[in-house]
């Protein structure tokens, strides 16, 4: 599925759409250079998952809890991400398989780790298409929008 944005409150709204549709376990990935507006969709997830508290990029830790929602929210930045042992020391596998909602900014830098069954995100610009443009290709998730 590709979705087109023309500005960040519509990637917002987007991704406050897949929060509120969101289920048990499920794992998200988010791909896309820096600035391209993964926060911005994360922003809308939490929304969307009934969580109040701001939401911005873990700078210094790799993970980032909300329980106040309807379901657990663990949002991962990995960016700075050194190698995959600092996973291990958080203890990933209990986020990955675990009844909450996963959400993963940067996860090309931990491939090696993900589950199999993991949803999808890659946001890219077009500049041709404007500065605020976004494609938004999402796979294994069926939306209803
Ligand atoms: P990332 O987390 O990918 O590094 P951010 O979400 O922090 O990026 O920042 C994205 C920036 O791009 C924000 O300043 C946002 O306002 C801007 N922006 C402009 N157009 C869009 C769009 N269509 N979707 C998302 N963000 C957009
Ligand atoms: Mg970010």
């Amino acid at each position: 599925m590709i979705i087109e944005t023309y500005n960040a409150k519509e990637t917002f709204c987007l991704g406050e759409k897949i929060g509120q549709q969101a289920l048990p376990g499920q794992v998200y990935t988010l791909n896309g250079d820096l600035g391209v507006g993964k926060t911005v969709f994360t922003q809308g997830v939490a929304k969307g998952l009934g969580i109040t508290e701001p939401v911005n990029s873990p700078t210094f830790t790799i993970i980032q809890e909300y329980e106040e929602g309807r379901l657990p929210f663990y949002h991962f930045d990995v960016y700075r991400i050194g190698d995959i042992e600092e996973m291990e020391e958080i203890g990933y596998d209990d986020y990955f398989f675990g009844q909450g909602v996963c959400l993963i900014e940067w996860a090309e830098l931990i491939k090696e780790i993900l589950p199999s069954d993991i949803i999808s995100i890659t946001i890219e610009k077009d500049l041709e298409k404007g500065f605020d443009y976004r494609k938004i290709t999402i796979t294994g998730l069926e939306l209803e929008m």
